[in-house]
């Protein structure tokens, strides 16, 4: 029998198998989870038993999610004295689709992140954020519900995802040398980052994010790039996007310039937009035009800050789901960290990774699932019934814990 960190798979279930470059879901998908570390365990037992009640509620016990256990983080090292067992990763590969709570970062012991190991070792160049508000979430702005976006973070590449040189260092010194012979001036007591993107990287990106926007009936997928100031790099990001546009979805794709010259400003029937934003400028537009955006393509550091900056619009980290995907494989998790004060304590709000097992059953096909997740959660905070973090911010509201918000959401669905 197939285990995986001496744990057997479940027999009830079948894996997710993809065939001709489309994923093909049977009925009892075995799915991996990664507890997470800190509130991770609160907060995978309230979503767990959402995630099972939508499922069942959506396909009366047609359809079951076959949950399969593996481990990274504090959990993983107390049991087998790594971070990262290998075991979790190929598990993750085999089963293609996972969800994961927050994991903490270890100090020391040569990890940077687990995040970004997993991300690394399972090439999920896609890091994937919804953002839209849900009434009655506070927010620090007048309409928080014109902003409606989905973010496509390039995650391998840019001065973030990649090389850096320390101050001091003889790399950091060689590299200043090469840099002199090439006639650039640079400070002998710097240190270097490298920002490398590529055709590849960015072409995979684009492509990712237009046939979502397709299949999701989105009409506009911005590039969001610093291509005024880094040409070669940002602005490749920009001509590379508009070439992969052209090239593979000519058909169903227009320009800025082609929508005004041939269509009068009005987007025909069945194309997308495609446009192009200086991120600077994007950061004015996500406040002031918000509903003239819906996908947004970008590289690592842009994709970085825009991402935490649209999430504060419609109430922060606490309701930001995300997922990192790569060809297939996806990774399903919450944005915000372990929270580790309120561990065990039954508070925190678990809705980011509820969201992100919505997103989760978008992705795989189970559509009625996502979306009754999506409603009851609408329902359950519109209600004023929330957990401590948005109870302290609405006039009202009924204070929960963690538990009883997740009922809540199961009695509010359907
Ligand atoms: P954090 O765990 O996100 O917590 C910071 C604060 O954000 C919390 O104290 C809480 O604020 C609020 N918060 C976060 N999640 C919340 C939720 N679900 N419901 C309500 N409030 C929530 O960030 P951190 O303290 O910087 O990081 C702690 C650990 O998590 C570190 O080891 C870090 O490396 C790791 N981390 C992991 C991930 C990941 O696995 N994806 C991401 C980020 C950080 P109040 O105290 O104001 O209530």
């Amino acid at each position: 029998m197939l285990s995986f960190n001496n744990l057997p798979v479940p027999a009830e279930g079948e894996k997710i198998e993809i065939r001709e470059d489309r994923l093909y879901v049977p009925n009892r998908p075995i799915i991996p989870f990664i507890e997470g570390d800190g509130t991770g365990r609160d907060i995978w037992r309230a979503a767990s038993r959402v995630f099972n009640a939508a499922v069942e509620k959506a396909y009366r016990g047609e359809r079951r999610v076959v949950w399969y256990e593996v481990f990274a983080g504090e959990k993983a090292y107390n049991k087998f004295g790594e971070w990262l067992p290998r075991d979790t990763v190929e598990a993750i590969r085999e089963f293609t689709v996972a969800i994961k709570g927050p994991l903490t970062t270890p100090v020391g012991g040569g990890i940077r992140s687990l995040n970004v190991t997993l991300r690394q070792v399972l090439d999920l160049y896609a890091c994937v954020r919804p953002v839209r508000w849900y009434p009655g979430v506070p927010s620090p702005v007048k309409h928080p519900e014109k902003l409606d976006v989905v973010i496509f973070r390039e995650n391998t590449e840019d001065v973030y995802a990649g090389i850096e040189f320390r101050q001091g260092t003889e790399q950091a010194q060689k590299v200043i040398e090469f840099l002199r012979s090439l006639g650039y001036t640079v400070r002998p007591d710097s240190g270097i980052g490298i920002k490398p993107i590529s055709i590849f990287a960015t072409k995979r990106l684009v492509r990712k994010a237009i046939r979502y926007a397709l299949d999701t009936g989105r009409r506009v997928v911005t590039l969001v790039h610093k291509g005024n100031i880094m040409k070669f790099t940002e602005g490749a990001f920009r001509d590379w996007g508009y070439q992969l546009a052209q090239e593979e979805f000519g058909e169903v794709t227009v320009t800025e310039q082609e929508l005004w010259e041939q269509y009068g400003g009005k987007l025909p029937e069945g194309r997308i937009l495609i446009n192009d934003r200086i991120a600077d400028s994007m950061f004015q537009q996500v406040l002031t035009r918000p509903d003239e955006y819906s996908v947004i393509v970008t590289p690592n550091l842009n994709g970085d800050y825009l991402s935490d900056a649209c999430a504060a619009q419609v109430g922060g980290l606490g309701l930001a789901p995300g997922a990192n995907i790569g060809d297939h494989i996806a990774l399903f998790e919450a944005t915000h960290g372990t929270a580790p004060k309120y561990a065990d304590k039954d508070v925190i709000n678990p809705s980011a990774v509820i969201l992100a097992g919505a997103m989760m059953f978008e992705y795989i096909g189970w559509h009625e699932a996502a979306a009754l997740i999506k409603e009851a959660i609408g329902r359950t905070i519109s209600q004023k019934t929330v957990t401590y973090d948005l109870a302290r911010l609405m006039e009202g509201a009924r204070q929960v814990k963690t538990s009883e918000f997740a009922t809540a959401i199961i009695e509010n669905m359907g």
